[in-house]
């Protein structure tokens, strides 16, 4: 049961209905595509005529298209419809601690063209660059590009998109949305890296995520980041300053010092660096002077090498217990994991995964702990989705 938000109300009531029929009918055409007119009437129960009317708005739109005939079921055979897969729609910039990616979609989220540089800590330089590339992207497109998202690794305030603090290179109330917005003519969103990746799974991960209401994403990489999806949208909190979970306490001692300068964080005992920290520690400072990253300690851990393993099995077991504190607390469907470490999943899924099943939810149905299936580039799928979510998803709650 959902409270009215009354300053909402006014708005509501003229759109919603025509709002929610055109979302269902897009939604219809994203997810079983191809489908005709008449099938989509028939599973939506709209009226043959509306769902006619709303499919030739959405091809106005250049939203979806029609390819052609399907097989006839007695008399005329049916016209099928698809998502529009011509050209680039949207342009993603995933803004990694080493990395900065700037990548076009076209509408279903596929990856048409990208460029990469390293990451200045200098945000200035990061953001001329950034600017450079969305221009240069959007010139060769002519005016197909329709919106920028933006993620990045810290602490951002969605409605002003101003970066609050982004503890790697301690930018603070940076206003990057504003800054590419003018400097493009585009219009620009921006989220928390693991909001954003948590936004992908919901709209473009697999079915056993996506059709989840609620679930968590935990972003392993530098740091670590959660994304919580609460009936079916990103939960942000006050300032849009809700999923700060790798920075909650779990114990004292940890390889490494957190981001946020302590040692007792999730973070500090889960992230990429602990591992690292860890592997070093068991092979001697010595042997660790050609100094690995953690892409390269994931491929010692899978052809066999014992300290890489251990290493890797000991960072999952605390990832573990953050996660069991997580499903103690919200109960969700699902969590998923997202990072380098999912690539080595038969090897720390058990670690992962022990802590939860020792918990007071005994009985319950236990959350699926599940490895994130968005590819190589989750931040920049993340950032893509800030765009293109918001294409198939309703103004207005039903
Ligand atoms: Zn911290």
């Amino acid at each position: 049961m959902r409270r009215i938000d009354l300053k909402k109300a006014q708005a509501a009531r003229l759109n919603t209905i025509r709002d929610i029929n055109r979302q269902i009918v897009l939604n219809y055409v994203r997810e079983r595509e191809p489908i005709s007119r008449a099938e989509i009437a028939r599973e939506t129960e709209l009226q043959r005529s509306t769902v006619s009317e709303i499919v030739d708005s959405l091809s106005a739109e250049g939203l979806i298209e029609e390819i052609g005939e399907g097989e006839s079921t007695g008399g005329r055979r049916p016209t099928l419809l698809r998502l529009r897969t011509v050209g680039a729609i949207a342009i993603g910039v995933a803004i990694n601690p080493t990395r900065t990616t700037v990548a076009t979609s076209d509408l279903a989220g596929r990856i048409i063209a990208q460029e990469g540089s390293f990451t200045d800590p200098e945000p200035d330089r990061t953001l001329d660059n950034v600017i450079d590339c969305v221009r240069h992207f959007s010139e060769k497109n002519k005016d197909s590009i329709e919106a920028v998202g933006i993620s990045i690794p810290g602490l951002v305030d969605p409605s002003t998109g101003s970066a609050i603090y982004v503890p790697y290179f301690n930018w603070r109330d940076l206003p990057i949305v504003e800054r590419v917005s003018s400097a493009t003519g585009l219009p620009v969103t921006i989220d928390n890296d693991a909001n954003a990746i948590a936004l992908a799974e919901l709209w473009f991960g697999r079915p056993e995520v996506n059709d989840a209401r609620d679930f968590i994403l935990v972003l392993v990489a530098e740091g670590v980041g959660t994304g919580i999806i609460f009936d079916g949208q990103v939960y942000r909190g006050e300032r849009g300053a809700a999923g700060e979970f790798g920075h909650m306490i779990v114990g004292s001692g940890a390889p490494v010092a957190c981001s946020c300068g302590n040692d007792d964080c999730w973070e500090a005992f889960s992230s990429e660096r602990a591992a690292l920290a860890r592997y070093t520690k068991l092979i001697g400072p010595e042997a660790s002077a050609a100094e690995l990253d953690f892409a390269e300690l994931v491929d010692h851990a899978l052809a066999g090498e014992h300290a890489a393993k251990a290493a890797l099995i000991e960072t999952a077991h605390y990832i573990g217990i953050g996660i069991s504190n997580l499903v103690v607390g919200f109960s969700p469907e699902a969590v998923v994991v997202s990072g380098e470490i999912t690539r080595a999943w038969a090897l720390v899924e058990t670690a992962l995964t022990e802590k939860i099943e020792r918990t007071v939810r005994r009985g319950l149905p236990s959350a699926r702990i599940l490895p994130s299936t968005l590819g190589e580039q989750p931040t920049l799928r993340g950032a893509l989705s800030l765009v293109l979510a918001s294409k198939f998803a309703a103004a207005f709650a039903a």
